[in-house]
């Protein structure tokens, strides 16, 4: 029952039957790509750390590299790891809400309502993250939607290669250990857009721009929902 799925060449993104031969245990001979000649996965001998640097500088090797031939592949559980993906996902995005909520107005304080305010505080942290991924997530799918060479991508895997490219969001915890002003949020956010736009273009084939203008757009969406909810919290803490 389980499709084979072919590797994929990370310099044109056309399949490959294989991406190595191996002769004995760490002697292998990368393969060449048929269509552009070039060495098909030149990753599969490189540190992770190389792929890490390479996917921070936006290299559309590094990104198909890691979304075709690492994680796209039967050996891996893709519905865990679209759980556990969605999971830190969820939980950095809540940070991201507490850190932000802590620069504007601080911690909401036991003489200002007690635990019925730290109450309120959590249903609009939920509300805000459930609220402006829905509209993220609902504008990736529907601009996506329309075009031809998407229709055999699965929603399932645009989604959890969505998650997977918003890696940026871990920077945020750096603002554990050192201190920054709230608008280094911002900044992340805007590097997080960036890799959703290499996604998309490395899954879709769109152009750059249109994968770009998606991007801000789904952004531009949950930014709106967040900061509305953000400055209603406001308003009400003034009344
Ligand atoms: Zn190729």
């Amino acid at each position: 029952m389980m499709e084979e799925k072919k590797k994929r060449c990370v310099e044109c993104g056309s399949h490959v039957e294989s991406l190595y031969v191996q002769y004995s245990p760490g002697n292998i001979r990368l393969m060449k790509c048929e269509r552009c000649k070039a060495v098909a996965d030149g990753y599969i001998e490189c540190e992770h750390m190389i792929l890490l640097i390479d996917l921070i500088l936006h290299k559309p090797q590094a990104y198909r590299h890691l979304l075709f031939n690492l994680l796209d592949q039967p050996t891996v559980d893709s519905k865990g790891l679209l759980w556990k993906s969605a999971l830190i996902y969820l939980a950095l995005d809540a940070y991201r809400f507490i850190f932000l909520q802590l620069a504007r107005q601080g911690w909401p304080s036991s003489s200002s309502g007690g635990f019925s305010s730290i109450l309120l505080f959590s249903g609009k942290m939920i509300f805000d993250i459930f609220l402006g991924n829905f509209l993220l997530f609902a504008v990736f799918l529907v601009m996506t939607s329309g075009e031809d060479n998407v229709s055999r991508l699965k929603d399932r895997s645009l989604v959890s290669s969505i998650l997977i490219s918003s890696y940026f969001k871990f920077f945020l915890l750096v603002t554990l250990v050192w201190e920054f002003p709230s608008s280094v949020i911002y900044v992340i956010d805007l590097f997080v857009l960036s890799s959703n736009a290499m996604v998309l273009k490395v899954l879709t084939k769109s152009t750059s721009e249109r994968c770009i203008w998606t991007c801000v757009a789904a952004h531009a969406t949950r930014l709106l929902a967040a900061e509305g909810g953000a400055l209603a919290t406001g308003d009400e803490k003034e009344k």
